[in-house]
């Protein structure tokens, strides 16, 4: 059994010791718990410790979980995708989504966009960055942001508002730096004309104070809260 009210309060006791030891003020990081394969009563405990911000990397999953949830009352929690997109799925994540995180090519913003329904607000997305270089990550080439920054500022019912990234899972404190710094210049040089380029999601349980130290804006923490995960085949 997994203690969701303790672990959220180790996470965040060390998501601000990191700011401290940074100089950071604490408000500068968000804290998205990661829900994906957890049940929906996991994330109730969450929600009444005080959480808002959820992340999910199964569209038809979630999307069932947040329908169940909204029916409940459960109204005012913050939905972000963070998963691989594929483009038979898009419907689901632009209906039900706030924020998604993991956009990495042109043809998902578009179908994104023309599928966002027209009684919700544009759709926030970020730009999924592959700063771990492994060749079957998600994510586009640092090379290849701007450009697609530039075609999705023009869809009508999206708004580019930062970039993510994930780390090599084994990478070493040194590795983990590069990566983080990388992802933050690329950010730091893109909002000079995009300036609602402001969010810089990257941290995760392994890397949450690497990345708080490099300026990540988000970190999103799944198992340190839910437990590990089981994935059934
Ligand atoms: C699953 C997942 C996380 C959470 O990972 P933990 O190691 O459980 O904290 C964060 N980001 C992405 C993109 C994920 O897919």
């Amino acid at each position: 059994m997994q203690n969701i009210l303790e672990n959220l309060q180790q996470v965040h006791n060390q998501i601000s010791s990191s700011c401290t030891s940074s100089g950071r003020d604490v408000s500068t990081v968000k804290l998205l718990c990661v829900s994906k394969t957890k049940p929906e009563q996991m994330i109730k405990e969450a929600y009444a410790a005080g959480e808002r911000y959820f992340g999910e990397s199964y569209a038809l999953e979630a999307a069932q979980k947040i329908e169940s949830l909204k029916s409940q009352g459960f109204n005012d929690i913050i939905w972000h995708f963070i998963g691989p997109i594929q483009s038979n799925k898009t419907k689901h994540i632009a209906a039900h989504f706030d924020v998604v995180e993991s956009l990495d090519r042109i043809k998902i913003a578009q179908r994104l966009s023309d599928q966002r329904p027209d009684d919700l607000p544009p759709l926030k997305v970020m730009i999924q960055v592959n700063i771990s270089h492994e060749d079957q990550k998600q994510g586009c080439d640092e090379h290849e942001v701007e450009e697609l920054i530039k075609a999705t500022s023009v869809l009508p019912k999206l708004e580019v508002i930062g970039l993510m990234g994930v780390a090599r899972i084994d990478a070493d404190k040194d590795e983990l730096e590069q990566s983080f710094n990388s992802l933050k210049a690329l950010r730091d040089r893109l909002s000079a004309t995009y300036p609602n380029l402001t969010e810089l999601s990257m941290g995760m349980t392994q890397d949450l104070d690497e990345a708080i130290a490099c300026g990540s804006t988000e970190v999103r923490i799944g198992s340190a809260i839910f437990g590990a995960r089981e994935y059934h085949k």
